[in-house]
């Protein structure tokens, strides 16, 4: 097995500090030498890191991120260095299981249906409809969140169904469609290594995926950043990459608020 770093326990790796470019820095894992690297990206969130997956005997078998690419010039975290390995699982979900007495057994549609429906209807009278919610998928088709809702509003009659769509993707889309025009991110990762002054409103970017904390942190013009502005929420900032940036606003800090 190949692996750069141990990103659980090192989630960001080491710091490259930098003038001008970003340098590079391969991470990779890989469980076996693979036969062959295909060109790729991370899905596993949007900043859409370009890695190579690396095949042996038609199965995927490690990752290591692209030294070429403009968002993540060779990192990948911890998602990207170990998501792909439950593709590998040998134990995938090929039936419906059903627990009995603590043991999960197969079981049929119909067995999982009447199960459903008849604990369903035990928390309706024992509680109301207020004791069922729903907190649904961001990632589901019109006909799917259709049939959900029928279920949850129509039938069940709870008033609790919530989705990841208006907590996460459908916001960020429309906030970032009016804002500028995209629904996409508008600016160029690079932009980064160049800005004097970053503004974070609402935005906890010591919990984002490492590209752009470890970007801003690594960089010498941002050696100061980022600054508290007095939100609590921005305490985070100030350990970015286990150190402490905090120092007063001015040429070249980040200044939250
Ligand atoms: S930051 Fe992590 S999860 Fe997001 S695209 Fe890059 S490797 Fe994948």
């Amino acid at each position: 097995m190949t692996e750069t770093r141990d990103s659980i326990q090192d989630i960001w790796g080491a710091r490259t500090p930098y003038n001008g470019e970003w340098p590079v820095r391969i991470d990779e894992r890989t469980t076996e030498e693979p036969d062959h690297w295909v060109q790729s990206a991370c899905v596993l969130c949007s900043n859409g890191c370009g890695c190579d997956i690396g095949v042996k005997n038609g199965r995927i078998v490690g990752v290591r991120g692209r030294a070429v690419d403009r968002v993540n010039h060779g990192r990948l975290g911890p998602k990207g260095l170990h998501g792909w390995e439950a593709n590998n699982s040998p134990y995938p979900l090929t039936t419906l299981l059903i627990r009995r007495k603590g043991k999960l057994e197969p079981a049929t549609w119909d067995e999982a249906m009447s199960l459903l429906v008849e604990k369903s209807k035990e928390q309706l009278n024992k509680h109301t409809s207020s004791a069922i919610a729903f907190y649904i998928s961001g990632q589901l088709f019109i006909e799917e969140y259709y049939t959900l809702g029928v279920l949850g509003k129509a039938s069940l009659s709870t008033p609790h169904m919530d989705g990841n769509t208006r907590r996460c993707t459908a916001t960020a889309g429309a906030a970032l469609k009016i804002s500028f025009g995209t629904d996409g991110q508008a600016d160029s990762y690079a932009d980064l290594d160049t800005t004097d002054a970053v503004l974070l409103v609402g935005h906890n970017l010591d919990a984002a995926p490492q590209q752009a904390p470890g970007r801003l942190a690594a960089g010498p013009h941002q050696a100061g950043c980022p600054t508290n502005a007095g939100s609590g929420r921005l305490a985070g900032h100030r350990r970015v990459g286990g150190r402490d940036l905090s120092r007063p606003a001015g040429l070249g800090s980040c200044v939250h608020s």
